[in-house]
């Protein structure tokens, strides 16, 4: 490894803090980038990984903190001022323009200046010489981007950053859009340019990769940096599954009452399958029970609790509700049978950013509002607010733009829904990403609640404490199987960690 502890790291991001309406999504990270090192940055969904790297390529203005350049403070106005300063991104959804060509891609925005006469012929030249560097000479520069492989775009966006004369390339996610032919070509590429002295900013979230290519690693978690700076050589597989699954601050869980001895089967999931997400997945949860779905990202957890809320078609398998058959691939059938969905991406999935509290928590009992192609507002009104204040949301919050309300806020509204509807099946997927710290009790309690009322809940989370501490039964998830399925009483972190370890490497 070319780098020298002693020198100054070539890029240095301290306690950056990034803030959208409702969720703190970066909460004072620090990042050091050496010069000639893989850095990989890792962490489950929602970590923050995207939002850092969107304020280090200019994209994002962060609210706070500092970023150093060979130790000088980098004030970054824009994306330009990040390609300026020799910091390019290979975007996760290459950026490319589709009715240009390979050239025009790669010298768009920073043509040469060499005016006029033989401008065209000697951008050719230089950008056959990046794709030659690259390892790709049969990339024809004067070829439509749109006709190429996802894996050849992606050489034309790194033949780009060369053209930028980058000296820290960051890659979100490459690998996700490769197979596997592939993916050995481009750990190829990386070890040619981290030779050149490229420092490369590698994001993923599968392991075996960060083995493969990564020098150091540094883990985000809930927007906080709980692993820096770790040798790739010395740290352990298992730690880095504990930091990213682990959590930073104790919470109290609600107590676990005994659910009754003849609380009957509200939910009965048989041999769910779907191509390349999950196989043969089966569990039953009963009335007042809590199930919790632990795994890593990628292990198909929320694939499985879409498909039984019929937002995904399953391939093979049942969905049952209290006994009777629920219809493959339909949401309103779900619905219809009880079932709720509060889903990972609250924002983009579950609510109507521009519209009041209210209207968030009666939509899915439309019909119960509606007369005639009209919304009775005062009737819909009246019966959000009486499951909010269930729910405790601060009375006056109810009439508020959802938008503007804290992550915790936005998730109880979204709770308050299905309690509106009434639903008997309620499944959780990360009820407290993007939850501001504070509030995580007032929901873990919220859904203790709901189960002790008589709801079935099945909940997804990455904590693993989190699966230990608020559910009665723990399923494990690896690679899209079932590894394991038992009471949570008595079960470590550490039994866990086991599971997914082996159910990983299987
Ligand atoms: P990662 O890339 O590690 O999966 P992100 O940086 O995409 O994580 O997201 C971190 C958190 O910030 C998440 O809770 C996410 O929902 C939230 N978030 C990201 N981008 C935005 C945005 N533009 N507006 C609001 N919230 C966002
Ligand atoms: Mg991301």
């Amino acid at each position: 490894m070319p780098t020298d502890d002693v020198d100054v790291p070539l890029l240095q991001m301290r306690n950056v803090v990034k803030t959208f309406p409702g969720v703190k999504a970066l909460d004072g990270v620090d990042l050091d980038v050496r010069a000639g090192e893989v850095h990989c940055l890792l962490g489950q969904n929602g970590a923050g990984k995207s939002t850092l790297i969107k304020v280090l390529s200019g994209a994002y203005h962060p609210d706070s903190g500092e970023i150093r350049w060979e130790g000088e403070l980098l004030h970054l106005s824009g994306p330009q001022s990040a390609v300026a300063q020799g910091i390019a991104t290979i975007y996760q959804e290459l950026d490319l323009v589709g009715g240009l060509s390979v050239a025009e891609n790669v010298y768009l925005g920073h043509e040469q200046s060499t005016a006029g006469f033989g401008r065209r012929t000697l951008t050719t030249k230089l950008v056959r010489a990046h794709l030659l560097r690259l390892g790709h000479p049969e990339i024809d520069p004067s070829m439509e981007v749109s006709r190429l492989s996802a894996a050849q775009q992606q050489i034309v966006s790194m033949a780009r950053a060369l053209s930028y004369e980058a000296r820290v390339m960051i890659m979100d996610e490459p690998s996700a859009i490769l197979d596997p032919e592939e993916v050995a070509g481009l750990f190829r590429l990386i070890n040619e340019l981290k030779q050149s002295g490229v420092a490369i900013i590698y994001i993923s979230h599968r392991l075996e990769e960060i083995q493969r290519i990564g020098d150091r690693i540094t883990v985000l978690k809930d927007g906080v940096t709980v692993g820096s700076d770790l040798k790739v050589s010395e740290t352990p597989t298992r730690e880095l599954i504990k930091l990213m699954t682990g959590r930073s601050i104790e919470y109290a869980f609600p107590v676990r009452p005994a659910i009754p001895a003849d609380a009957s089967v509200v939910l009965e999931v048989d041999g769910l399958s779907r191509p390349h997400e999950f196989f043969d997945v089966s569990f039953t949860v009963r009335a007042g029970e809590i199930v919790g779905i632990a795994g890593l990202v990628g292990a198909g957890r929320s694939e499985v609790v879409e498909t039984v809320f019929g937002a995904r078609r399953a391939h093979r398998g049942t969905v049952r509700v209290q006994g009777r058959a629920v219809r493959n691939g339909s949401v309103v059938a779900a619905v219809r049978a009880g079932m709720g969905l509060c889903p990972e991406e609250r924002k983009a999935q579950a609510l109507l950013l521009q519209e009041p509290v209210y209207r968030n928590v009666g939509i899915a009992s439309l019909t119960r509002f509606a007369t005639a192609g009209f919304t009775h507002d005062r009737a819909e009104l009246r019966a959000a607010t009486r499951e909010l204040d269930a729910i405790q949301l601060p009375r006056g919050q109810e009439r508020r733009i959802i938008s503007g309300l804290s992550g915790g806020n936005q998730q109880k509204s979204v709770v308050a829904r299905w309690l509106l509807r009434g639903c008997k099946v309620l499944l959780l997927d990360e009820p407290t990403r993007g939850v501001d710290v504070g509030a995580r009790s007032d929901i873990y309690r919220i859904i203790r609640d709901l189960a002790i009322s008589g709801v079935a809940v099945v909940m997804v989370s990455s904590e693993i404490e989190e699966v230990l501490g608020l559910a009665d039964r723990a399923i494990v998830m690896a690679e899209g199987r079932v590894v394991h399925e038992g009471p949570t009483e008595g079960v470590t972190e550490r039994d866990v960690l086991d599971l997914i370890m082996r159910g990983d490497a299987a």
